[in-house]
């Protein structure tokens, strides 16, 4: 099989950033197999137990990251919209790929902490909820993504426009041999 064979794609940033959204509409543009792992729906059907400590965090992010190697060493591409606020977090699971020639790309889903406030999709900010991310817990923005879209400046479709695009680029890399 070819295409993004043994690809995840990790879209990180604060909540109501918009990772659900264009992770969603990104697997209804491919033709291609291809699997969500929503941050929420994880956490509630398998990782109950998980809090939001940076503990509890971290061995959240470590499982997500072991699923998405799971799921897509069966050619499936991996599409993981989760928070994941560390940057050595991501890049334990990026190595966890690489180390098993799997591939991972980044993907930065940024808006301005206001921006994200107005939306409040799931009233989180608006209840004050304590080990917020962006407000009172920390989030390290990746340095160096592969993809950093801003949704706060421009449309799903147009956000899910650069997804397609980077899905081609790993496509491309793929067919020339090429690691990262
Ligand atoms: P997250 O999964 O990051 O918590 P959601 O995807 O659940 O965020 O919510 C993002 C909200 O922002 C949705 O209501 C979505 O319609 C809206 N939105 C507006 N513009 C964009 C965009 N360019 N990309 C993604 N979501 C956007």
């Amino acid at each position: 099989m070819r295409g993004t064979r043994m690809t995840t794609i990790w879209l990180t940033g604060l909540p109501s950033s918009g990772k659900t959204t264009l992770a969603k509409a990104l697997a209804g543009h491919l033709h291609r197999p291809t699997q969500v792992l929503d941050g929420d729906e994880v956490r509630r059907e398998l990782f109950r137990e998980l809090g939001f400590d940076e503990q509890s965090r971290r061995e959240n992010i470590r499982r997500v990251g072991w699923m998405a190697r799971m799921v897509g060493q069966h050619g499936v591409l991996v599409l993981v919209p989760v928070i994941a606020p560390y940057r050595d977090a991501r890049a334990q699971v990026r190595a966890a790929h690489e180390a098993v020639g799997q591939r991972f790309a980044e993907v930065y889903v940024d808006a301005t902490l206001s921006a994200c406030v107005e939306r409040d999709v799931k009233g989180l900010y608006a209840r004050r909820t304590k080990g917020m991310t962006g407000v009172d817990a920390v989030y390290e923005p990746p340095l160096e993504p592969d993809l950093h879209l801003r949704t706060d400046r421009s449309t799903v479709a147009e956000c899910v426009d650069s997804l397609v695009n980077l899905v081609a680029a790993l496509d491309l890399r793929e067919l020339n041999g090429a690691v990262r």
